[in-house]
């Protein structure tokens, strides 16, 4: 287990954050993850939870008990009105959420509603793997008004493979199953989209028609996690290869020289909205500050889970809503770090052209260890090369729009 790696920026050398966030005003938490399950009825490959060198699951209880539930809306709350936010996020994460069941799902939305909402409006999520997705949940998600998204690598088994269950068998077919209820004309006002990790040696075309058969709202692509230390699956070290951007950039054409809109893929618009000066809404991609934060089932504040794919406890911050409010929260290295842009980045992001598109990359991504995070992304040729693509078919189409306008 990789436990000692909190050294490096931003930790370590005490102070060494103060110089890079000089003049950094904190913006507040807007995204809360709620933890309401730890564990999960799958064996995914690539999961940073229980796959990878983080093991603090294991000391989590199995559920986020009905005291930290009120805790965490009554902390919310405060931390909401303190900064006048008419409205915040919660997503229900796990392991698997679902797991919590019906009647459990309710209870924790009732009590959001009965704490926060009569003061700040709230929106929920949940991020399931789908194959829990009964008629009696679903109609809690609908009576609720709960948003569900669903993390599916495809539509075919084989681009499955990667996401068993424990005892290694496939786990489609009862995703497939829960997604035709959660599709159907009774609970489609509650279908979010679809999430899927990328595979490089997949088809990204027959993944995305696979996708688009369940006619989605939006679809998330992800780059694995890794980093440095422990590359990504497929991200060799040399640096002329860039088989992620092999897989997205085709994927790209595709959705762009689409007739109509098809699906929001909101990796591709948000890189669109930042080549043309806007801002990101990810953490993925861009400067903006991150304002996502993490109440695990025991009540403790962490940072953005995906850092448990760096090393042991790597997105703690010591801090527990029993004990603390998440101002407090505000003030950890680790959360300045995501919250003050480029003045995060290394030297040679600094100096890069597509710096304020790429934004450096997602931060677990810079990790190597021994210096921290003031790293370019392991992704990095990946990201020039897709972003590049990206801009030059942009401004191809921008350019064709001026000389026609003529
Ligand atoms: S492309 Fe590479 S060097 Fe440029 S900002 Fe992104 S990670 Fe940094």
């Amino acid at each position: 287990m990789d436990t000692g790696a909190a050294v490096g920026w931003p930790y370590g050398v005490p102070g060494h954050l103060a110089p890079r966030s000089a003049g950094w005003v904190p913006t507040p938490f807007r995204q809360f993850v709620l933890k309401v399950r730890s564990r999960c009825n799958l064996s995914c490959t690539y999961c940073y939870v229980y796959s990878q060198v983080d093991e603090s699951w294991r000391d989590q209880p199995v559920a986020m008990s009905e005291e930290i539930v009120t805790v965490t809306a009554g902390k919310i709350l405060d931390h909401a009105q303190r900064h006048g936010l008419e409205s915040v996020e919660i997503v229900l994460h796990g392991g698997e959420p679902l797991l919590a069941g019906a009647d459990s799902l309710r209870a924790v939305a009732r009590t959001f509603r009965d704490v926060v909402e009569p003061f700040v409006s709230v929106q929920f999520s949940v991020q399931t793997n789908g194959t829990l997705m009964s008629d009696r949940i679903l109609e809690a998600c609908l009576a609720e008004n709960i948003q569900v998204g669903v993390s599916l690598d495809g539509a075919l088994t084989h681009h499955n493979r990667r996401r068993p269950r424990h005892d290694g068998a496939d786990s489609l077919r009862e995703t497939t199953a829960g997604l035709h209820r959660l599709t159907s004309a009774r609970f489609r006002p509650v279908f979010a989209g679809l999430l899927g990790v990328i595979d490089p040696l997949s088809d990204p075309l027959e993944v995305y028609e696979s996708l688009l058969t369940w006619e989605p709202p939006a679809v998330d692509f992800l780059l694995p996690h890794g980093n440095w230390t422990v590359r990504p699956p497929g991200r060799p070290a040399d640096e002329q290869l860039t088989p992620y951007a092999d897989w997205l950039v085709p994927l790209f054409d595709r959705w762009y020289d689409a007739a109509g809109e098809e699906v929001e893929i909101r990796i591709f618009q948000e890189i669109m909205v930042l080549l043309l000066g806007g801002h990101s809404r990810l953490e993925t991609v861009g400067l903006s500050p991150s304002t996502v934060i993490v109440v695990e089932s025991d009540g403790s504040i962490e940072q953005v889970d995906a850092l448990k794919s760096a090393y042991h406890g790597a997105a703690s911050t010591g801090l527990n809503v029993l004990n603390d409010g998440f101002d407090q929260a505000l003030r950890h290295p680790g959360v300045i770090a995501r919250q003050i842009g480029r003045a995060a980045l290394g030297e040679q992001c600094g100096e890069c052209r597509v710096r304020n598109v790429c934004g450096g990359g997602f931060y677990p991504h810079r990790y190597r260890r021994g210096d921290g995070f003031r790293n370019r992304s392991v992704y990095c040729p990946d990201l020039l090369a897709l972003i590049t693509h990206i801009d030059a078919r942009v401004r191809h189409d921008l350019e064709r729009a001026r000389v026609h306008a003529r």
